[in-house]
């Protein structure tokens, strides 16, 4: 798919179908993969914090996020193909990954969020399969027991909600550790979904 590129960050222009494929295609695969998307507020961020913004650049894909994006897009004279947000991303990828049969663990949010989500999603898609969820509250002496337990729930995809930029930070700090082949920064997609 076509590249958009603002404040020398480049964004994946595509389509919801394409952008559930490439998932599951990277996962197929086992190719690790670092997926984020961004708001206007994270360019912000980028501009200012040069760690965010490398990880951006290094990244597998940033996606646009959210309707700030898509306003940008048409100030610039481009057309933006989909507005590929996390939150309507989110019910696909449950979609494709009860079908195709491979497990998504959900990291972040206060203590109980995510196992809320887990209940939603089960009830919603009886053969999904939630490898493992866990809170995002966890020391510094927690995390190595944090990423064994992500990497014994035998999870393709990690869904990590920290907010922007720390669960990106955490992300690339920890690439080398984490088994999932799919590592996505969701920020607070949990919070939206366990109501
Ligand atoms: N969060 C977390 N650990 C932290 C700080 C925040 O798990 O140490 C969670 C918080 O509970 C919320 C999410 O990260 O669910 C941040 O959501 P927000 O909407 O602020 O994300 P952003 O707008 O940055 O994408």
């Amino acid at each position: 798919p076509p590249m958009l590129e603002f404040f020398g960050i480049p964004i994946v222009n595509t389509t919801m179908p394409e952008a559930v494929d490439w998932i599951a295609e990277r996962v197929r695969a086992r190719e690790p993969a670092l997926l984020t998307f961004v708001n206007p507020d994270c360019l912000n961020i980028a501009y200012v914090d040069a760690a965010y913004r490398q990880i951006l650049l290094d990244a597998a894909r940033v996606l646009p996020d959210g309707i700030g994006i898509h306003i940008g897009c048409r100030m610039l004279g481009v057309a933006l193909q989909a507005n590929v947000n996390g939150t309507d991303l989110f019910p696909k990828l449950c979609e494709r990954a009860a079908q195709t049969g491979f497990g998504l663990f959900l990291l972040g949010a206060r203590p109980g969020i995510a196992e809320a989500v887990a209940a939603n999603l089960q009830a919603q898609y009886p053969n999904l399969t939630i490898a493992g969820t866990h809170h995002g509250y966890f020391s510094p002496d927690e995390e190595g027991a944090v990423i064994e337990q992500i990497n014994a729930s035998g999870a393709a995809v990690l869904l990590v909600a920290f907010g922007v930029p720390r669960q990106e930070a955490w992300l690339a700090a920890h690439q080398a550790r984490l088994h999932p082949p799919v590592r996505m920064g969701v920020g607070g997609l949990f919070d939206f979904y366990s109501g």
